[in-house]
This record gives structure tokens, C-alpha cells and sequence, in this order.
């Protein structure tokens, strides 16, 4: 299988101590395996560090604020996340738009200063059920609206097509139905493109063999080190 990219993604979940175990873990079997491609780690905030790694895992800030350092209580600038090296954001995660409100007017906002910080932005977008239901059409202006004010040319974004009813809810789209959405989605933006949704070691080989994903962004079956590295053993990397 070609390069892909494997993106964990923690949430609320890990704590600084077994955020740690884990990376450490993750280390010592990727360099093991000769694992050649990207993984990247997204902990929660409280678990943000500089990680003494051989082996090239990527750690990643969940969410942060268009700042370098301010009043802005409860938020992270980019003075807190450059005392860890942390040059990678996640941004448009659902449960960031739908449970924590973020607009696409903020969202984007985010997205172009982070730019400007040269950032990797791991950017994502997908569809609630209910646009789902009312046809392709719906789901392509549906995301269109959520590429409203992003620079789909940069250099440093990957994207992440989740769809919605597919996240934490162990509904995985079809292989046909990724196809579909991933093609629509490669014409509006030629950078890499995961796909997230209920992945998990049984299933992560046949998402990955469609065309047009270049990897897929993990949450519940990235929390076990254990089940990462099933899913990391299935799809080795070339180095
Ligand atoms: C996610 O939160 O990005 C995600 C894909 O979660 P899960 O794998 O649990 O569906």
C-alpha cells in the first residue's frame, strides 16, 4: 500500500501520564517496523509536550486561538503551543462546529492565521445526516459551504472528509460512498485527503485500498496504542 497518513485523534481523553506511555509505545514499535509514512498525534491540551522520539510522530494541537497570547480565557495561542514545538492544528472538527458552536466565519478565520504561522492544518469537513439524506448534491454544497474562506491550495493543509453520523457512532460509510464523496471533494481541493468515521482495525485496510484516500483520522480506535498499532501494522508505511 502507498504512503498514507494516520492521524489519532484523543479528544477528551488521555491524561499527560498515558499520553505519554503511549507516544512512547507508539515509538519504540514504529521504529520496529520501519513504519515510513506520517502519524500524527492529537492529545488534549493538559498532555502537550516535546516528545523525545526516533521515529517520525507528529503531535498536534487539538484546537487553539487565532493569538499569539492575550486575554482570551480558557484558550491556547501560539506562545503556548511554540514552548512544545507544536506546529500542527486540527481545525473544523465537527464537534468543535456542532457541540462547541464555532461559525465557519471564525473557523476560517483560524484557519488563515494559522496559516500565516505556516502551520500543518489538518482541516475537516463532512455532513450531518440529514444533508446526507437529501442527496449528493445537498453534501457537495454542504461542503462547499464548510471550504467558504479556506485556502484549499496551501501547502501545509490536509484534509479530512468525516461525515458526521459516521463519528463516534460506529457507522462507517462505504467504500462506494467514500469513492464518491472523496472524488467530489478532489475537485474542489487537490491536497491530501483522510477520511474519519468509525475506522478501526477491521475495517481500516478496505477504507484505505479506496481511491483517492490518502488516509484516515482516528478517534475511539486510535486510544488504545495496542488497536493504533494494528491499524499502523495493516497499513505499513513504505520507507
Ligand atoms: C474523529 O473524531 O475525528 C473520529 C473520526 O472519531 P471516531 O473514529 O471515533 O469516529
Amino acid at each position: 500500500m502507498s504512503k498514507k497518513i494516520l492521524a489519532a485523534n484523543f479528544k477528551t481523553n488521555h491524561t499527560r501520564a498515558s499520553t505519554h506511555e503511549y507516544v512512547e509505545a507508539l515509538d519504540s514499535a514504529l521504529q520496529k517496523m520501519g513504519y515510513g509514512s506520517e502519524v500524527y498525534i492529537f492529545p488534549p491540551a493538559t498532555a502537550l509536550d516535546r516528545f523525545a522520539t526516533q521515529s517520525d510522530i507528529r503531535i498536534g494541537a487539538q484546537n487553539a486561538y487565532p493569538t499569539v497570547k492575550g486575554s482570551f480565557t480558557g484558550e491556547t495561542g501560539l506562545e503556548q503551543l511554540g514552548e512544545f514545538g507544536i506546529e500542527t492544528l486540527l481545525i473544523g472538527h465537527s464537534e468543535r462546529r456542532h457541540i462547541l458552536g464555532e461559525t465557519q466565519e471564525f473557523i476560517a478565520q483560524k484557519y488563515a492565521w494559522f496559516k500565516e504561522q505556516n502551520f500543518t492544518i489538518v482541516y475537516c469537513i463532512g455532513e450531518p445526516l440529514e444533508v446526507r439524506e437529501a442527496g449528493d448534491e445537498a453534501v457537495r454544497r454542504y461542503i462547499v459551504e464548510q471550504l467558504e474562506g479556506i485556502d484549499t491550495v496551501y501547502d501545509r493543509l490536509i484534509l479530512a472528509y468525516e461525515p458526521v453520523w459516521a463519528i463516534g457512532t460506529g457507522k462507517t460509510a462505504t467504500p462506494d460512498l467514500i469513492e464518491a464523496t472523496h472524488t467530489m471533494i478532489k475537485n474542489l481541493s487537490e491536497r491530501p485527503l483522510l477520511y474519519g468515521g468509525s475506522v478501526k482495525p477491521a475495517n481500516i485496510a478496505e477504507i484505505l485500498a479506496v481511491p483517492g484516500c490518502d488516509g484516515a483520522l482516528i478517534g475511539t480506535a486510535s486510544w488504545e496504542v495496542e488497536s493504533m498499532l494494528d491499524m499502523l501494522s495493516k497499513v505499513k508505511g513504505e520507507k
